[in-house]
């Protein structure tokens, strides 16, 4: 097979199903993964092939991976954008549930890593696109363990960028602002649901306000797709590609 291989996460929804369509079009063979396989029954009917992936679960991961190197050989571009935002103030958040953050945005996009970098250092090429966030470098009240998350994948994808460089392996970080998508519903809910009532409560409602607001403010996926297009078409792609929020569709 000549074409080039995609996995992107999370393409039952928002940015990853963005991202899954410009590859597509782009003229990747495709794949779209997550837990919510009938939500990508639209991306199947455009030839985007479909996976059932719980980036959490290591047979899941390495099944999803098995699959697409038995069906095609190769495996070009991994764009890590599985993620949500677990909100509510630091002291607030059950331990478990700060562990299952990291399990997600963290361990999930690294265990897939740790599957596609033997084929791409052999194949000597290879783009793993990880979505940050702004909040990857900034941050906010009540959104510690997310910002936690995003700021461990900046370092890993930083660390991992020297070690697969050599292999002629690119890392590239994306990092979205306001995106109109489930996330700002997901992370309101959260921090309701977590810091809503007792000292944190005047607090809890400024920052699930802030969140819950979309419109004029956020800016379509389409947005992040046209960055992760740039990271993966770019003979040499830059490190990092931010998207301020209001930003609007290059293409
Ligand atoms: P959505 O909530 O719309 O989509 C999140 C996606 O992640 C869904 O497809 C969901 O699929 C998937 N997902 C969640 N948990 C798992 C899991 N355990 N295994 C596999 N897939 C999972 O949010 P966005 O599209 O906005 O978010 C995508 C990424 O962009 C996230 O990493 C987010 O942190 C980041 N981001 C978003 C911003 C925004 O303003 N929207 C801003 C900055 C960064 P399913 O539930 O079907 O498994």
């Amino acid at each position: 097979m000549n074409e080039k291989v995609a996995l992107v996460t999370g393409a039952s929804s928002g940015i990853g199903e963005a991202v899954a369509r410009r590859l597509a079009e782009q003229g990747y063979v495709t794949y779209g993964a997550a837990r919510r396989t009938d939500r990508m029954r639209p991306l199947a009917a455009v030839g985007i092939r479909t996976l059932s992936l719980d980036v959490t679960d290591e047979d899941s991961t390495r099944d999803a991976v098995g699959q697409i190197l038995a069906e095609t050989g190769r495996l070009d571009v991994l764009v890590n954008n599985a993620g949500y935002g677990s909100y509510g103030a630091i002291e607030d958040v059950p331990i478990d549930e700060a562990r299952r953050q990291f399990e997600v945005n963290v361990f999930g996009a690294m265990r897939l890593v740790q599957l596609v970098a033997p084929t791409m250092r052999e194949q000597r090429s290879g783009r793993i696109v990880n979505i940050s966030s702004m909040g990857g470098e900034i941050y906010t009240p009540l959104g510690g363990w997310y910002h936690g998350t995003k700021f461990a994948l900046e370092g890993l994808s930083d660390c991992l960028r020297l070690e697969l460089g050599p292999f002629g392996v690119d890392v590239v970080v994306v990092q979205p602002g306001g995106i109109r998508s489930e996330w700002g519903t997901i992370a309101a809910e959260n921090v309701v649901r977590t810091s809503g009532s007792g000292p944190y409560a005047r607090q809890a409602s400024a920052v699930a306000g802030m969140l819950a607001a979309s419109g004029e403010r956020d800016s379509s996926p389409d947005v992040v797709a046209d960055a992760v297009e740039r990271a993966v078409t770019a003979t040499r792609p830059r490190t990092r590609y931010a998207i301020g929020f209001g930003a609007k569709p290059l293409i």
